[in-house]
């Protein structure tokens, strides 16, 4: 397949910001896409070269594409700069200059069995050439990347430059999340009303939304109903929905529930094959390095050879045998200097659930017989423990258990149902799992994970700081960020300098078709970031758009008086708080006041 046939996809898919007929031209696009080439369609429309647990990365900085632009096209790399000044986009800079010339700088460049023609460039030659380009390592590294993305500009017309660029700075931005190409798949290869629960399950077992394209396209639906939990490949985490008290969460879970500590610190998803160990991070990312004491003491603690088992990795001081803070644990995040933080910050990691033994699936198991198989597999020791766990039926109990969690440092409780249909919902946030944290006692000072998606200059000591930012929920169902509040409190001055660093390197030129605002920021960033905030209340704001019309016509939710918690680098932006958990606290809170 031709790469500009893909490319005149991107571009009408950048031309809408409509989920439909986002997923209309999706279809069209896979019903062109020979089944081998699949993979790399599927990948490369959602921005990546290969699965996200893989962990390959591109790795290329914004001076290595500015480099390769200006050798392309003969021109000095400011020349190439000031227009990126100005553009605020690297590829529309690649698509404008590359153009502008054409390729016969690069002549004295390549030999002749090098050189060919624009246009000729195809799907798998690229996705072969990026994933080349990716598994480049040591010393020289960046000079051979910039000399293979110059071999890609002297083949491609501009558009296949423009977005050749935003790939490889992983900036494609279609707007397109992994569900929205699971529902095209789903049009268009299903057989059956259940076709759509039967693809997302398999793309919730492997997490590797390149696969499930390439199964389809090949062996259609049959082979994907035969896909499987495989050790090594993380599955996608099931997650929790909150409430704020004792009486609706026993009411919703049957009137009794089972509740464990909630303990503050790393989600870990561990896949044991034997003596061989990886842990996952929330966001699938593999993070086994940087826990060689939990590898270690997973290997003595579990007596099966092939588990996938889940716990939180906590900071724990052995001799006062109290938790740490979440901070604390995240200074055990690095590349360098492990065995030294290994020694500094001990950890405790305790296991509240099992999703695969032995070669059998235990997904759909109920959660107390999933828990019955835990306890019978780890031998408990000084790093390795089972999460802390009682079944409560009655509101003094609840409360009883909750305070206990809170006096041993934990931020909140988990109540989990344990009625017989509570199977590991992978990938889905339901009621079977409800959080309730300290803050979510009382309507007031409730915490929400938010994503930044613009700023505002500071002013006075601010200056040059992006001393407010705008702050969004994730709305799943149409899959975009509403904004919900303006945050300008809570950060300390370090804060203030990291922040702007940091959303600087994720600045965007136009507001992200994914973020629906009312407001127009000084500076929109790409939304990747998560926050924590705390709140005072809701109110309905005309302002704001998260639930937009929900409550009232042109009207949205916004939180009163946020302040800065923390930074929330393990969650995604889609496992941010959700348009619909705001509606929810809103509509708590009215009732709480009438
Ligand atoms: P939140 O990150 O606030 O949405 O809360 C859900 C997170 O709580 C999970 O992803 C886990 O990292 C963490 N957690 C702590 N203790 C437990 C537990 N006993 N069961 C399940 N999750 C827990």
């Amino acid at each position: 397949m031709k790469l500009t046939t893909l490319t005149d996809f991107y571009q009408k898919l950048d031309a809408t910001t409509k989920r439909l007929e986002m997923i209309d031209i999706l279809m069209d696009l896979f019903e062109i896409t020979p089944h081998k080439e699949m993979r790399a369609v599927v990948y490369l429309t959602s921005g990546k070269i290969c699965a996200d647990y893989i962990g390959l990365e591109l790795g290329f900085a914004d001076k290595m594409v500015i480099k390769a632009i200006a050798k392309s096209i003969g021109k000095a790399e400011h020349e190439v700069n000031n227009l990126f000044k100005k553009k605020g986009d690297l590829g529309e800079v690649a698509e404008q200059l590359i153009g502008q010339t054409g390729q016969q700088q690069l002549e004295a460049f390549f030999t002749p069995s090098e050189k060919s023609e624009e246009g000729d460039l195809t799907v798998e030659n690229v996705w072969d050439i990026l994933n080349k380009i990716a598994l480049i390592e040591g010393k020289g590294a960046n000079q051979k990347k910039t000399n293979l993305l110059l071999g890609l500009y002297s083949k491609a017309t501009p558009v296949e430059a423009k977005y050749i660029t935003r790939i490889v700075l992983s900036q494609l931005r279609l707007g397109i999340k992994d569900l929205t190409i699971i529902e095209a798949l789903s049009r268009k290869y299903g057989e059956g009303d259940d076709s759509r629960q039967i693809i997302e399950h398999a793309y919730n077992v492997t997490s590797d939304i390149g696969t499930i394209g390439d199964v389809l396209a090949k062996d259609g639906m049959e082979a994907i109903k035969k896909i499987k939990i495989s050790v090594g490949r993380p599955i996608r985490m099931m997650a929790a929905q909150r409430m704020p008290t004792a009486e609706e969460i026993l009411e919703k879970l049957g009137g009794t529930c089972a509740l464990e500590f909630k303990y503050d610190g790393e989600r870990v998803q561990a896949h044991i094959d034997g003596d061989n160990i990886k842990l996952y991070s929330r966001n699938l990312n593999e993070i086994s390095n940087m826990y060689p004491d939990v590898t270690a003491a997973l290997k003595r603690s579990l007596k099966s050879s092939q588990v996938i088992v889940e716990g939180e990795i906590t900071a724990w001081d052995p001799d006062s045998e109290r938790l740490k803070s979440f901070q604390i644990l995240m200074s055990r995040k690095r590349k360098y200097g492990i065995e030294d933080a290994m020694e500094k910050i001990p950890v405790r990691v305790f296991l509240f659930d099992i999703l695969y033994k032995d070669g059998e699936s235990l997904l759909k198991k109920s959660y107390p017989e999933r828990r019955t198989v835990l306890e019978s597999l780890v031998k408990e020791d000084s790093v390795i423990v089972l999460a802390s766990r009682e079944n409560v039926s009655t509101p003094d109990e609840f409360v009883e258990y909750f305070e206990k969690a809170i006096e041993s440092g934990c931020e909140g409780i988990m109540a989990k149902d344990i009625r017989k249909e509570t199977q590991y919902q992978a990938g889905s946030r339901g009621f079977l799992w409800i959080k309730h944290k300290f803050d979510y006692s009382s309507a007031f000072n409730d915490s929400y994970d938010f994503v930044v998606v613009g700023g505002f200059y500071g002013k006075g000591r601010r200056k040059g700081t992006l001393g407010t930012l705008l702050m969004a929920a994730y709305n799943s169902e149409e899959e975009r960020f509403e904004t919900v509040c303006k945050l300008g409190t809570g950060f300390s001055d370090e804060d203030l300098i990291k922040i702007t660093s940091d959303l600087m390197s994720i600045t965007v030129e136009k507001k992200p078709k994914d973020v629906i605002s009312k407001l127009e920021a000084d500076v929109w960033v790409n939304p990747e970031k998560v926050y924590e905030i705390q709140g005072a209340d809701l109110s309905t704001s005309p302002v704001h758009t998260c639930a937009l019309d929900e409550i009232k016509k042109d009207t949205g939710i916004a939180i009163r008086f946020p302040r800065f918690i923390r930074y929330r680098d393990d969650k995604k932006p889609e496992l941010a708080t959700t348009t619909s958990e705001v509606i929810d606290a809103y509509k708590r809170q009215r009732l709480k006041s009438t």
